[in-house]
């Protein structure tokens, strides 16, 4: 697997990131999504419940695998239009007030307006607020504070606001020289980008894995049940490709994949983690084995949607996940050789 794949996934990657997408308003990420599996020469279909559904080819219908990436993110909902024109927010998915404080957002209104602001702690001015270090950061000590010339409910309603409207944190994403991914939502829409990388292999090599192979990009990961349909007939395995955890106690680092045992959810399927192995050895990819404590994924949901498969999970190392996110294109490149092997392309 030459580098040029993980740099267009990285690439692509950055285009998603530019599309403001949390769980719940992912229609044009989506889209996107369904259009870049096209321009390889892949069908591919927006699901019923707004995720995409690609097929990447292979004869064995009956043994086929099914790849999960989520393009949903963590963001906020207009939960309250307080008196003083400002907004109390909901968090979509898992954000923390204390990782959106000082973050500027986008407001999408149904009215088709964007308006900007920022993510403030009530009262924000250090020189006038004594008690700024130690009011603790929830969501409702932080408001998003428009720029607009607001002071009443009734100001902010006028511009078209209403509670329900999507708040979009700002992804901040850049590559530095040294091969640094830096971005908001890496998680997932860098793995967005590998399943992409793979597809473009796939496409330049004219390689067909032996297994039908489809790709499951999710809507409603974030929020717990993305991956509980849209399985079609045949699939027998399910491989969540999503952030691999970076942090202490663990041995995952930007630079390599990690390969999930044991998450929230319990073990991974043992036969699974087992092949993982195998294809990241055959492939001289760089990886970790790793017990995520506080996480869960698509292919759990699948699971719990009453799906009888085997699961497994892999991904690029994280740093700092859900917040101001850090991966590497080693680690994307090393996430994709394990692909290459499990497929045996
Ligand atoms: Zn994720």
């Amino acid at each position: 697997m030459e580098r040029k794949y993980a740099e267009f996934a990285a690439t692509k990657a950055c285009e998603l990131l530019a599309i403001d997408s949390p769980s719940g308003y992912t229609q044009k990420a989506a889209m996107w999504v369904k259009e870049a599996f096209e321009a390889l020469g892949f069908a591919a279909k927006i699901t019923t419940k707004g995720g995409v559904l690609a097929d990447l080819g292979g004869a064995d219908k009956d043994d086929a695998l099914f790849l999960q990436a989520h393009t949903d993110t963590l963001g906020a909902m207009v939960a309250e239009i307080k008196a003083n024109g400002r907004l109390k927010l909901t968090p979509l998915g898992g954000l923390r007030a204390e990782n959106a404080e000082t973050e500027n957002v986008r407001v999408h209104t149904r009215t088709g307006k964007i308006i900007e602001g920022t993510v403030q702690l009530c009262n924000a001015s250090v020189h006038v607020n004594g008690e700024y270090g130690e009011a603790k950061r929830t969501f409702d000590t932080v408001e998003a504070v428009l720029d607009e010339d607001v002071k009443t409910a009734e100001e902010t309603r006028a511009l078209g606001t209403e509670v329900g409207d999507i708040v979009c944190l700002e992804p901040r994403t850049r590559i530095t020289s040294s091969g640094y991914i830096k971005s908001r939502f890496l998680d997932d829409k860098l793995s967005v980008g590998v399943l992409l990388g793979l597809a473009k292999y796939l496409h330049d090599t004219g390689k067909t894995p032996a297994r039908r192979v489809y790709a499951h990009v999710t809507v409603y990961e974030e929020v717990g049940h993305g991956g509980s349909g849209s399985v079609p007939s045949g699939v027998t395995e399910s491989i969540s490709v999503d952030m691999g955890c970076v942090g202490d106690g663990l041995t995952c680092t930007e630079k390599q994949v990690s390969i999930c045992v044991k998450d929230s959810g319990g073990p991974y399927s043992y036969e699974v983690v087992g092949k993982l192995i195998d294809a990241a050895k055959k492939e001289g990819a760089d990886y970790t084995l790793d017990v995520y404590p506080h996480y869960g994924s698509d292919v759990e949901a699948t699971l719990r949607a009453g799906f009888d498969i085997r699961h497994g999970l892999i991904g690029p190392g994280v740093y700092a996940s859900h917040g101001y996110e850090r991966g590497h294109l080693d680690g994307v490149e090393h996430t994709l050789r394990v692909l290459k092997g499990y497929l045996g392309v």
